[in-house]
This record gives structure tokens, sequence and C-alpha cells, in this order.
């Protein structure tokens, strides 16, 4: 894993907490989700469920995902031997592309990408052939993806809603890349962690549910994104059973059981009506549209997201240019932490002139943010920010 260093998270978070800066690098929200299913967790918690859970997690949280998905796709999975419960969708990720993927294959995945894919393909020995992705709004290059491929590919990895674009994949862009998987024969893993936070009405749709693809993908999600607890890494992953069976024999040496008493909490978030989640996502569209206009009015060029927790801004139009340099400097000239998306890329100089800001966070947050933001095209740079002018926490 040499190469692989500190990831850009942690050195990102580790700058915000030094400089007393802003932190919209980190995708998490700075406020918890529903009451109601904090008191399922602590009730968990007093009612003796404090050893090992099942391997495949407790049989109440299984149910509770296979509903979903199936009141939600119309997808049908068995409880027992479809769905498997991990440690946050990172865990299935990696147990997926470990079961999958060894040296002499490769895998293909859409690129920027999340910067666990790389690692866990590499973890596996496995190699990676990217494809690249523009604005939320443009649509994949399908001969691109075809390209791509080659006899030695087994997975396509697939991340939509997608970070930190914020693109939804459309149903004709997912027939297209079904189409090549059906050809190919390759397994798809994908991951939708962010598969109820989509704006305007934009829709999401699994992968699994495009013809062919049900008996071929596994599909990943997470607990942490949908009811705003990314500290409690409850994740699963869900497809057929020889599939799932491969994933289950690598999570067995990762974490051999995931945590127990917060399954029981993330059952009972699933059963809660839809409007929970239609009333987080809500108020996320809101935010994203609070930090658009803020960032626009700072002189960035916006690239809208359809969805998730993040904007890519082009800081070409503030007359820089790499967005690494731009972010180690961001504290110190702004007061703000973002994130350099050229981290996602294998093309380094395709992603050399964005940066990704979360807007998960309360207003107040955002407007301090954009405020300071808005002294850096006037050429206000190097004002020291006060610490602790705005909570960050
Ligand atoms: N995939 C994507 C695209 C993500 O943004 C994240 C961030 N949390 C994860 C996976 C990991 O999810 P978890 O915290 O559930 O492990
Ligand atoms: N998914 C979150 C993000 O993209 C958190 C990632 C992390 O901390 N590893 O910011």
């Amino acid at each position: 894993m040499a190469g692989f260093g500190t990831t850009i998270f942690a050195e990102m978070a580790e700058l915000a907490r030094r400089s007393g800066a802003i932190n919209l690098g980190q995708g998490f929200p700075d406020t918890d989700g529903p009451n109601e299913i904090i008191e399922a967790a602590v009730d968990a918690l007093r009612s003796g469920h404090n050893q090992y859970p099942p391997g495949d997690g407790i049989i109440e949280l299984r149910s509770a995902i296979a509903d979903h998905q199936a009141a939600r796709y119309g997808m049908r999975l068995q409880p027992d031997g479809e769905v498997l419960v991990t440690t946050g969708a990172t865990e299935a990720i990696a147990a997926a592309l470990l079961a999958l993927a060894g040296p002499s294959d490769e895998v293909v995945t859409f690129e920027p990408y999340y910067d666990s894919y790389a690692a866990c393909i590499a973890l596996g020995g496995a190699t990676r052939r990217t494809v690249p992705l523009g604005a939320p709004d443009e649509p994949i290059d399908l001969d691109r993806v075809a390209a791509a491929i080659t006899p030695a590919t087994k997975v396509l990895l697939l991340n939509t809603p997608h970070n930190p674009t914020g693109k939804v994949f459309t149903v004709a862009e997912l027939d297209g890349i079904a189409e090549l998987c059906c050809r190919h024969d390759l397994i798809a893993v994908t991951d939708e962690v962010y598969e109820h936070l989509t704006f305007d009405g934009t829709v999401h749709v699994p992968l699994a549910t495009r013809p062919g693809m049900a008996e071929r993908t596994l599909t990943i999600s997470s607990a942490g994104k949908t009811y705003s607890f990314t500290g409690w890494k409850v994740g699963w992953i869900c497809g057929p059973a020889p599939l799932v069976s491969a994933v289950r024999t690598v999570k067995q040496f990762l974490t051999y059981v995931s945590g127990g008493p917060l399954q029981h909490a993330v059952a009972a978030a699933l059963r809660l009506d839809d409007s929970v989640v239609d009333t987080l996502a809500a108020s996320l569209q809101a935010k994203r549209d609070r930090l658009c206009a803020g960032l626009e009015s700072a002189g960035f060029g916006v690239r809208r997201p359809q969805g998730t927790y993040f904007v890519t801004a082009d800081i070409r139009p503030l007359g820089a240019t790499d967005g690494m340099e731009f972010c180690r400097t961001l504290p110190d000239t702004a007061g703000v932490v973002a994130v350099p998306t050229q981290v996602f890329y294998d093309d380094t100089d395709a992603g050399r002139p964005f940066v990704r800001f979360a807007f998960c966070k309360r207003d107040e947050v955002i407007d301090e943010a954009v405020a300071r933001l808005a002294g850096l095209a006037a050429g206000d740079r190097g004002t020291p920010v006060a610490e602790g002018t705005v909570s960050t926490t």
C-alpha cells in the first residue's frame, strides 16, 4: 500500500482542526439525524443487545433492508443469503472487491472515484481502469466504457448518486452499462450510499433493476448518509446468494461481525415512514442551493449536483489552477476547508482545477463559509480568520 499514504479526508480534517477553519471538506452533517432513531439505539443498548450479533447481521435489519429494496425499487431479495450487513459501505466495498478481483483481474470504474475504490482494488492486487465523468448533466461516453473493458475485466464498479460530482446516472446510461456488463459477463458492484439524497425530483435507479442485472449485481448502501448518522457505520450489500456468499467469506476475516446495537436502530429507521428521508433530502436540497448560490457569487464556476452532499467548483474563474494548492492554502486565505478533486482521478490534470465543497451543514455555517470565500475574488487574501467565529462542530 506504499503510495496510498493518508486519505485526503484525514489530511483536510486535520487542517480544519489545526486552523479553526470551517470544514466543508469531509462529508458529514453537523446535526444529528432524527431523535426517534437515536432513541432506538439507546433502547437497543439497554436491552441486552451487546454481544456479537450473527455474522450476516441481525435478522430484523436484513428483513428491513430486503423490504426497503422491494418497496422502493421492486427488488426481490431473501433476507437469508441475499443480504449481508457490513461495517459501513466501506467494508462492503472492500469485501466485494477482495472477493471478486485478484491479481490479473481488472476493475472498471468512473473517475473521479471515491478514494477507497483505488485502495481496495490495490489490496486485492487487481488493476483499475477508469472512464472519465464530466459535469453532472453531461451524458457518460459509453464507447469509453466499452474501450476500458478487456478480457481481464471482472468487475464494473459504479457509484450513483456519485461522489464527488453529484451526478445521478440516468436510466438510459444504466441500460447502456447493463448491456456491456451482460455482453462481457461482468459482475457489477454498485455503491448507492446517497440513494435517497437526490434533488429536483431526480430519481435514483439501482443498476440491479435493469435488464439482465439482478443476477450479476451486488448493491451496496449504508445508513450513514440516509439518516445523517455517518459515524454509525452500518452498511449492507445485497445480491444473488453465490455473490453475497463470496463477500461473506471475506467479511468474516475483516471484521468477523459488525457492531450489534446500532443494527437494531437502523432496522427501526428503515421501518419509518418515507417522509423522514424525504424531509432530510428536501433540507439538503435547500442547502445545496444556498452553497451553490454563494459559490457562484464568490466567483467560482459551479457544477450543480443532482444528489449527494457535495458540489464541485471550478477555481479557474478565480485565477487559480491547482486545486491541491488552492485547498492547502484555503484555511489561511479564507478560513474554509475544501477537498481537491484531483485526488479522485488517475488523470490528475483533468481534476486539477476542481475542488469539492460539502453542503450538509447548518445554514449559518454555509453562510459564514460563503462570506469568507467572497473575499477571494476581491483579492482579499491572507486576512487571518479568528478561530471560533462560528462553531464548526
Ligand atoms: N461510498 C461513498 C461514495 C461515500 O461517499 C462514502 C462516504 N461515507 C462511503 C462509500 C462510505 O460509507 P460508510 O461511511 O457507510 O462506510
Ligand atoms: N464519504 C465522505 C466524503 O466523501 C467521508 C469519507 C471519509 O471520511 N472517508 O467526504
